[in-house]
C-alpha cells in the first residue's frame, strides 16, 4: 500500500461498535480481570488505546516497526537523548532546531555529553567528525530555516561503518514525502505539532524505528520518564494523518510557486528551497523526497534585522507566529523568534542571517499569497528608498 492508502486503512474499524473512527479512550486506568491480568492496557501512561492507534498508524506510514508518541517533539527528542550515557558524542546538523539546540546545549551539556556540529549537507563532514565514541548522528533534512538537504543513504553507510545510530528528525517532509527508515536511518523523529496533525491545534511529538530492541528502549524510556501523548491529541493526529498526503501535496505545490516568485523579486537577495533548481542539494532532495514542502526561507537585499521586522508587520493574510506546517500561511524572523535561543555567531556561521525570513505556506490560494507578500514587501522598499505617499 502507499502512504495515502495506509493512512485510511492501517487502523482496524473498532470491533466492539463497528465506528470508523478509533475511540478516544479517555481513561487512566483499565480494570484487571485477576491482578496482573488485563486486557493488554493498565495504565494510560503505560499504554493507551487511542495513543496506541495513532503509534500503529505513523509506525505503518514510516515503514517502522514501532512508533512513540509523546506530548510534544521535544518529549521526543529528549527520550532519545536519554539511551545516551556520559561521555557519548553526538554528531549534529549545524542549523538544528532551536529547541534541540536548547536541550542539547544547556541541558544535556551537564550529563558529559558532547556535541559537534557540522554542515551534514556534504556527507565527507559527517565522516571526518564521527570517532568510535560517536553514538549518534542527528539529522534534520530539509533543515530550519535554512532548508540544507542531506543525503540520508550517504550518511547511513557512514554510521553503520562506524556503529553510530542515525537519526532523522522528519518533520518538514513528512512521512508522505520522505521514508528515512527505508533510506537506512535508524530512527526517525516528528514533531507532529507541524505537518502530521496539521491544523495548529495540537502540541505532540513521536519516534519511529524499525529495529525492535530499540523500540523497546525507548518505550521503557517514555514508561519511565512520562511524556506521553493525551487521548485526545492521539485522536486529532490520526484525524490530521488522513488528509496528511493532500494537504502536503497542495502546500507543496504551492510553495514552489511562491520561491520561484520570490526567486525574481528584486528585493530579494536569495531564496532557500529544496525545489528550487538553484538549491545546491536539489537533486538529492528529488532522489529521496517526492515533494518538498511547504517551507521556504529568504532574505533581502537590505540584510537588517529591522527590516525584516519590518515586513513581516506588513503581511495580512500570513500570520507572524512561530511553529509550521498547519493549514494557515505563517511568517517568522528565525533570529528573533524560533532560533533566538542560538548564540548569534553560531547562527550567521549556519546561514541564518539577521534578515532571514521564514514562510510556512499553507493551504490558501498561492496568488492570495503572493498578492501578500508583493504589497508587504512594496511597502518595505518605499521605506527603505524613502519613497513614501503618505
Ligand atoms: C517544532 C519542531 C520540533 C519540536 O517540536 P514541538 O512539538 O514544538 O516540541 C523539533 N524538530 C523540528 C524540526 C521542529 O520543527
Amino acid at each position: 500500500m502507499r502512504p495515502e492508502t495506509k493512512a485510511l486503512h492501517t487502523l482496524p474499524h473498532d470491533p466492539s461498535t463497528g465506528a470508523v473512527c478509533v475511540p478516544i479512550h479517555q481513561t487512566s486506568t483499565f480494570e484487571q480481570e485477576a491482578p496482573g491480568i488485563n486486557k493488554g492496557y493498565d495504565y494510560s501512561r503505560t499504554n493507551n488505546p487511542t495513543r496506541r492507534a495513532f503509534e500503529e498508524l505513523l509506525a505503518s506510514m514510516e515503514s517502522g516497526t514501532r512508533g512513540v508518541a509523546f506530548s510534544s517533539g521535544l518529549a521526543a527528542v529528549d527520550a532519545v537523548l536519554k539511551l545516551l550515557s556520559a561521555g557519548d558524542e553526538i554528531v549534529a546538523v549545524d542549523d538544528i532546531y532551536g529547541g534541540t539546540y536548547r536541550a542539547l546545549h544547556t541541558i544535556y551539556n551537564r550529563f558529559g555529553f558532547k556535541v559537534k556540529h557540522v554542515d551534514t549537507s556534504d556527507p565527507g563532514n559527517v565522516l571526518e567528525a564521527i570517532t568510535p565514541r560517536t553514538k549518534l548522528v542527528w539529522l534534520e533534512t530539509p533543515t530550519n530555516p535554512t532548508l540544507k538537504v542531506s543525503d540520508i543513504r550517504a550518511i547511513a553507510s557512514i554510521c553503520k561503518a562506524s556503529n553510530a545510530l542515525l537519526l532523522v528528525d522528519n518533520t518538514f517532509c513528512s512521512p508522505v514525502a520522505q521514508q528515512p527508515l527505508e533510506l537506512g536511518a535508524d530512527i526517525v523523529l516528528h514533531s507532529i505539532t507541524k505537518y502530521i496533525a496539521g491544523h495548529s491545534d495540537v502540541i505532540g511529538g513521536a519516534v519511529v524505528v524499525k529495529d525492535e530492541a530499540l523500540g523497546e528502549r525507548i518505550k521503557y524510556v517514555q514508561n519511565a520518564t512520562g511524556a506521553v501523548l493525551g487521548p485526545q491529541d492521539s485522536w486529532l493526529a490520526i484525524r490530521g494523518t488522513q488528509t496528511l498526503h493532500l494537504r502536503y501535496e497542495r502546500i507543496s505545490r504551492s510553495a514552489q510557486r511562491i520561491a520561484e516568485w520570490l526567486s525574481t523579486h528584486p528585493e530579494v537577495a536569495g531564496v532557500n528551497y529544496p525545489g528550487l533548481r538553484s538549491h545546491k542539494n536539489h537533486l538529492v532532495a528529488r532522489s529521496q523526497c517526492s515533494a518538498f514542502g511547504g517551507v521556504i526561507s529568504f532574505w533581502l537585499k537590505d540584510d537588517r534585522e529591522g527590516t525584516a521586522v519590518d515586513l513581516v508587520g506588513h503581511t495580512q493574510l500570513i500570520t507572524l507566529a512561530e511553529s509550521l506546517g498547519g493549514v494557515k500561511s505563517l511568517v517568522c524572523v528565525p533570529c528573533r523568534m524560533t532560533h533566538a535561543s542560538v548564540p548569534r555567531e553560531a547562527r550567521i556561521a549556519a546561514g541564518i542571517q539577521d534578515s532571514l525570513i521564514r514562510l510556512s505556506i499553507g493551504l490558501e490560494h498561492p496568488d492570495d499569497l503572493i498578492g501578500d507578500l508583493e504589497q508587504a514587501l512594496a511597502k518595505v522598499t518605499e521605506r527603505v528608498t524613502g519613497n513614501t505617499h503618505a
